[in-house]
């Protein structure tokens, strides 16, 4: 047989990091010590009670079928707590949660259940790369919301062509943000709200950081806003809040008919996630928050450290208010040359902003999750390097 892959796959742009990776594999292969702030994945483990909850409930033959297709009643009740408690949002846990294995699984699924082939769909740029791909492999043609420094990294609503919102069962917006580490603010939500209304649009907002927050700052949520629950869902991940990437476990809330419709894509797809693993994200929620404040105290300092270091060095960069990034603009402007230039001389790994998206050209985005000695070594040796 000759094996062909489908056009959708073909259509894929080309990996970007693709160079970077293959030259770090090179370097580490050669010995050089690198130090890599490239990937957003949270260095430190899983709390000891999630994981105890979780080997617990691993045991228990009750847990180990096949789980209920929008999740455990009792995880998607603590959903409900956890929404009312933290953001003040009600939800009927019946209609308006739904379990997911990882809220990246129902981001990509989610354009499943309201694009028709030929439909657009408005994505931000620079972005988490799955809003756009989730879109196309639906058959939708993405209209790109460019976030730049001049809208604070907010979409510019006035920007998009009123015939092109008509036409767009759904935005992607996401605040908290990554790559940028820009947040939102209620007035800007309340005229998302507007929009939504005017243009039928479904607002898919990915919340995946407002609990990786610093001095304070508190993010609202966006089904907080009057009538968001009317034109939007929110995504919500327990990955980044509990150093639980590999768990696989977020959740959907918001827009009933909504939140049923992406439950009958994953109905058709998946099976749901392990019930003993939503069991321990029942001990992730309820149980000691303590975690949680020390992983943001943890992340705080390294952010001090690595921003105060490369302003020290002359760079123009901002300590962001929330997320494990920071997002700095590069000299000369070529986030490429620049990261690659990175690895080369000083064996660091940073991801170049264009990756994210051509608006991200110009950036480079460096993560949080190595320690304060890695970072300061960093720092020292991104010192003796000519820019
Ligand atoms: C990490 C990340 C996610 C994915 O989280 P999972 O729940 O692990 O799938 C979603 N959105 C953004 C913006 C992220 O950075």
């Amino acid at each position: 047989m000759r094996f062909d892959r489908a056009e959708r796959l073909k259509r894929l742009p080309p990996y970007l990091f693709a160079e970077i990776d293959r030259k770090k594999d090179e370097m580490k292969k050669k010995g050089v010590d690198i130090i890599d702030l490239g990937v957003g994945d949270p260095d430190q483990p899983t709390p000891d009670h999630i994981v105890a909850a979780l080997k617990k409930a691993a045991e228990d033959p009750a847990n180990q079928k096949y789980p209920s297709y929008s999740g455990m009643d009792a995880f998607n009740a603590a959903v409900a707590r956890w929404y009312k408690a933290r953001f003040n949002v009600d939800l009927d846990e019946k209609t308006e949660v739904i379990t997911l294995i990882g809220s990246k699984e129902g981001i990509a699924h989610m354009p499943l259940a309201c694009i028709n082939p030929g439909d657009r769909a408005l994505v931000p740029s620079p972005a988490y790369p799955v809003y756009k791909i989730g879109v196309e492999f639906a058959g939708g043609e993405p209209f790109v919301m460019d976030l730049t420094a001049k809208n604070g990294f907010l979409p510019d609503l006035d920007a998009i062509p009123g015939d092109v919102a008509d036409r767009s069962p759904l935005m992607f917006l996401n605040y908290p943000n990554n790559p940028t580490a820009a947040v939102a603010d209620e007035a800007f939500f309340a005229r998302v709200v507007e929009f939504a209304n005017e243009h039928n649009v479904l607002v898919c907002h990915d919340a995946a950081y407002t609990e990786m927050t610093y001095d304070g700052y508190r993010p609202i949520s966006f089904l907080s806003v009057p009538g968001a629950k009317e034109v939007g869902v929110e995504f919500h991940s327990l990955s980044k809040t509990y150093n639980m990437t590999g768990w696989r476990l977020g959740f959907a809330v918001g827009n009933a008919e909504a939140i049923a419709a992406l439950g009958q894509v994953k109905s058709n797809i998946d099976s749901g996630a392990f019930d003993a693993v939503q069991v321990a994200g029942i001990a992730a929620l309820e149980g000691d928050q303590g975690v949680v404040e020390d992983m943001k105290a943890l992340y705080q300092q390294r952010r001090d450290m690595l921003v105060e270091g490369l302003a020290a060095l002359g760079f123009d960069v901002e300590k962001p208010k929330a997320t494990f990034y920071v997002w700095m603009p590069v000299p000369g402007g070529d986030s490429r040359a620049f990261a690659t230039k990175l690895l080369e001389e000083a064996g660091i790994v940073v991801t170049p902003g264009v990756g994210f998206g051509e608006p991200g050209e110009g950036y480079v985005r460096f993560a949080l999750t190595v320690g304060e000695a890695r970072l300061k070594e960093a720092i020292d040796r991104m010192g003796d390097i000519a820019f």
